[in-house]
C-alpha cells in the first residue's frame, strides 16, 4: 500500500485532536495522518489478530457457535408449535365430529 500523504490541502486527517477539535495534517490513505494511524497497516501477526479478536469479545454472543445455536433453537421452538397448532386443530375437528 502506497503510505504517501496525499497533495491537497482540504484533505484532512478524520482524527479529533486531544482538546476535542478536529485534526489540522493531511490525511493518508486511509484517511488518518501520519500521528493518528495513517502509517499503521494493522495487526499482520497471527499473536497481533488474536489480541485484537479478544479485546473485542465481550460475552460470546456473536461467536459463530452462539449464532447457529440459537437458530436451532428457534427452528426447534418453531416445530413445536408447529405440531402444537396441528393438535389443537385436530382436537377441533375431533370435538366437531363428535
Ligand atoms: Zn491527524
Amino acid at each position: 500500500m502506497n503510505l504517501k500523504v496525499l497533495p491537497r490541502a482540504n484533505n484532512l486527517c478524520n482524527a479529533k485532536t486531544r482538546s476535542g477539535t478536529p485534526c489540522k495534517n493531511h490525511r493518508m490513505l486511509n484517511g488518518r495522518c501520519r500521528m493518528h494511524g495513517g502509517k499503521s497497516t494493522g495487526a499482520k501477526t497471527p499473536e497481533g489478530l488474536e489480541r485484537i479478536r479478544q479485546a473485542n469479545y465481550k460475552n460470546g454472543k456473536y461467536t459463530k457457535e452462539a449464532i447457529m445455536e440459537r437458530k436451532e433453537f428457534k427452528s426447534f421452538m418453531n416445530e413445536i408449535n408447529n405440531s402444537l397448532e396441528l393438535m389443537k386443530k385436530q382436537l377441533m375437528i375431533n370435538r366437531n365430529q363428535s
